[in-house]
């Protein structure tokens, strides 16, 4: 019986990866005309060294040549973009959202529209991100008429969306506010632990059963599993994607043996447990948001899960820095193919956009290369999602790209420096993104 309803449920599945992948290949009006865009350092996103001094034409949406400044040439009529001094990244692509709860004035089910799961695709892409998947939380329905839509080039410019449903014991999984707008056991996400007692455990004969069913129908397993021992065993039973670090506790050589043998993918989501950048009074992460956010973050000093405040560092905060560094490079070093995600919508508060630069800066602290970060913002993840036109600059992609006024492989925190973004070689307009959204937020 268990069995029927699961093969059932991958039934649906296979048309959802189908109509994904279509969303892959197409999504909005390409911009026509060749521009040559010249004097910048291109970082292609492969890891291979930067262009100093590059150039690359965009034509009809796409990239059509790179290289060297002079040693590329662009079609006769061509416009010219003088990007000297600056450098050119391609967008990031994030593996690890939940589309469409925040409201800024209210967080649940009730704000799922179409026009807030475009809104916070838009706050991903004024912060330089081409592509977003929201994980196991959002109504499948909804979803794939907006996939449809945003292909069709119905909506302006923003992150190309991708979604998963989500698979949960009964009474267990996403938070009852998410179960909400969801639609039951249709799922590639697995809440495998208890989330801190507070729900039930998926037992290993189910999630052994989802994994070897998800693999029958060539579709990936995203495992939320946070403890030692749950990590070990959805590792070992073959999920390919962890969320999550393990918290609490240090990697042991058995399992780093795992990750050797098995080489998930890895969405760290270490932002989520840290101080949000708004307590910091820095303007990056609070220029899009409306002030009655920020101040009410500010003004939050308790801790709370999941809540973000700006209160005093949790006492358990020294453990939690002390068993990062310990686990992150050995993951890393072990295998664990690591991707951008960062559960930014997952509660008030956490927001679109800034939450991927907090991340990529927080692995180069605990001892990542620059450069393998952008790797793991850019070209592994749309490897992972299976996006063969995203995640680096190069010919025949998608000309999505952050054009950054100063370099990233100097100081990962350059990520923030953004002079402009373009998707599909079409400039997006972030002063006039700006200014509505600071419109919205004066009149709330
Ligand atoms: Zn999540």
């Amino acid at each position: 019986m268990r069995r029927l309803k699961v093969l059932a449920c991958w039934l649906v599945f296979t048309s959802i990866a189908s109509i994904a992948s279509i969303a892959a290949r197409s999504q909005s009006r390409p911009a026509s005309g060749a521009v040559l865009y010249e004097g910048a350092r291109v970082i292609i996103g492969d890891g291979s060294a930067p262009v100093e001094d590059g150039a690359f034409v965009v034509q009809n949406g796409r990239i059509s040549a790179v290289g060297r400044k002079g040693a590329v040439t662009a079609p006769a009529g061509s416009a010219r973009v003088d990007l000297t001094g600056k450098t050119v990244m391609p967008a990031m692509v994030n593996v690890h959202v939940h589309i469409g709860y925040e409201g800024y004035t209210s967080w649940g089910a009730e704000n799922h529209t179409p026009q807030n799961v475009l809104d916070h695709l838009q706050r991903e892409a004024f912060y330089g991100v081409g592509a977003t998947q929201s994980v196991g939380s959002s109504p499948t329905d909804q979803m794939i008429q907006f996939q449809k839509d945003q292909q069709a080039g119905k909506f302006s410019p923003a992150a190309r969306l991708f979604f998963m449903p989500g698979m949960a014991p009964p009474g267990g999984g996403p938070d009852a506010v998410l179960r909400v707008a969801t639609t039951a056991l249709r799922s590639v996400k697995i809440w495998v632990d208890d989330r801190r007692g507070t729900y039930p455990k998926m037992t290993p004969e189910v999630y052994d059963a989802v994994i070897d069913e998800a693999h029958k129908h060539r579709m990936l397993v995203n495992a939320h599993a946070t403890t030692l021992p749950d990590q070990k065993a959805v590792v070992r039973a073959g999920a390919d994607v962890l969320v999550h670090m393990v918290q609490g506790e240090k990697l042991d050589d058995e399992y780093l043996a795992l990750l050797k043998e098995k080489k998930p993918y890895w969405a760290t989501v270490i932002g989520l447990g840290d101080r949000p950048g708004v307590c910091e009074n820095d303007p990056f992460f609070e220029e899009a948001l409306p002030a009655k956010v920020v101040s009410t973050i500010r003004a939050t000093v308790e801790a709370r899960p999941l809540s973000p405040s700006c209160g005093p560092p949790s006492p358990n905060a020294p453990r939690r820095e002390e068993i990062l560094a310990y686990n992150f490079p050995r993951m890393i070093s072990s295998g664990a193919r690591l991707v951008l995600g960062t559960d930014t919508g997952i509660h008030s508060g956490h927001t679109f956009g800034t939450g991927d630069h907090h991340e990529l800066a927080r692995w180069v602290q605990l001892g990542l290369s620059p450069a393998d970060a952008i790797v793991a913002a850019t070209s592994r993840p749309a490897g992972l999602l299976g996006i063969t036109d995203m995640g680096a600059l190069a010919v025949g992609k998608s000309a999505d790209f952050v054009v950054l006024n100063a370099n990233p492989l100097e100081n990962i925190r350059n990520t923030r420096k953004i002079a402009s973004v373009y998707l599909r070689g079409t400039k997006l307009d972030r002063d006039a993104m700006l200014a509505r959204w600071k419109q919205a937020g004066a009149s709330q």
